[in-house]
């Protein structure tokens, strides 16, 4: 049933959540008023204006500033559950440094968010299932091209490659899977992954915002009375921050990270661009990101963008270049 619904609105989802003010925007009552309005007749509609521009974006959901990390959940929840079905799913969170993609995904430790809700969903669904499930779970950074594994003892000294088997099908030699047998192991896999990737970094903020954060999850399913057997993938990504950084503001090492962001950034979009339109080329091959995730885009595999914004005037431009992103790779 659940994955009927899914199929009916299409394999490629985008969503938007927009964050609620922060004291970062200053203050609204000063600085005007929200340049998003959302259409009251339809919840898939976000109109961005201010007084010289006014542009509508049709995604398939638009959250307010009001939704809970719950309410999110429950939106996402159907995915979630056709990874025991045997589906391949990525949720991704992009948009600029500062609107919400960690908040989403990760979310504090009081009101977690996705992650930590989807491995809870997860573990409950299993245990309550006539299947026996097997869950794994791996956490991973990517920085500047490079794949870290943040379940590994050592986070700083570690590289990970991403291989094809001489049989078909990839793979990353050396990267910790770590079952999860109990709602203490979602929490500590969550706890865990967030302290290496602070060990790891100088400055935890920018480092993050530079970044691509995965926790990947493999669910392995058996029915013992017909033999049944199904394998599903749920990769959940925090992205690096969208903004454009301009060549005249970045040093060497900032523009070289800056470039990869972009590189892998935009190799994402082309590659879910291909899927949609059904290329016979899908270039998998552009980013580290893309060839990492390569058996879990495409296929009947299912994805959701949840783009993020900033409710304030002052992202107004990088606002639509997130929506922009958004409808270009969703399903028509
Ligand atoms: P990003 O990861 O995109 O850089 P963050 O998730 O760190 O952005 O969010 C920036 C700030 O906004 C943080 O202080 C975060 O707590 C706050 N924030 C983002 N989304 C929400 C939300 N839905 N509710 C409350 N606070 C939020
Ligand atoms: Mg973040």
């Amino acid at each position: 049933f659940h994955n009927q619904l899914v199929e009916l609105r299409g394999n490629i989802r985008v969503f938007c959540r927009v964050r609620p003010w922060i004291k970062e925007d200053g203050d609204c009552k000063i600085t005007g008023s929200s340049v998003l309005t959302f259409d009251p007749m339809d919840d898939g509609v976000l109109t961005v204006a201010n007084k010289s521009r006014s542009q509508d974006f049709e995604l398939d959901k638009v959250f307010n500033c009001d939704v809970s990390q719950r309410q999110m959940f429950d939106e996402v929840s159907d995915l979630i559950s056709s990874v025991l079905d045997g589906y391949n799913v990525c949720i991704f969170a992009y948009g600029q440094t500062g609107s919400g993609k960690t908040h989403t995904m990760e979310g504090p430790p009081e009101d977690p968010g996705v992650n930590q809700r989807a491995l809870k969903f997860l573990y409950e669904e299993a245990r309550a299932s006539a299947w026996h499930y097997d869950i794994e779970a791996s956490v991973m950074e990517i920085y500047n091209e490079q794949i870290r594994d943040l379940l590994n003892p050592d986070p700083i000294n570690n590289k990970l490659e991403v291989k094809l088997r001489p049989e078909g099908g990839l793979h990353v030699p050396g990267l910790v899977r770590v079952p999860v047998h109990s709602l203490d192991e979602v929490n500590e896999i969550s706890e865990q992954g967030r302290r290496n990737r602070a060990t790891a970094a100088t400055n935890m903020n920018e480092h993050s915002s530079r970044s691509h954060c995965l926790l990947c999850v493999t669910v392995t399913g058996l029915n013992s009375v017909t033999g049944d057997r199904t394998f599903g993938r749920l990769n959940l990504v925090d992205l690096a921050g969208s903004e454009r950084v301009s060549k005249s503001q970045a040093d060497g090492a900032r523009l070289k990270e800056a470039q990869n962001i972009n590189k892998s950034l935009s190799s994402l979009g082309d590659v879910i661009n291909a899927l949609k339109n059904k290329h016979s080329h899908v270039p998998y091959r552009n980013s580290k990101l893309t060839y990492l995730l390569q058996e879990s885009l495409g296929g009947d595999s299912k994805t959701l963008m949840i783009l993020q914004v900033s409710p304030a005037e002052k992202n107004l431009s990088e606002s639509i270049c997130t929506l922009t992103f958004g409808q270009r790779v969703r399903s028509a």
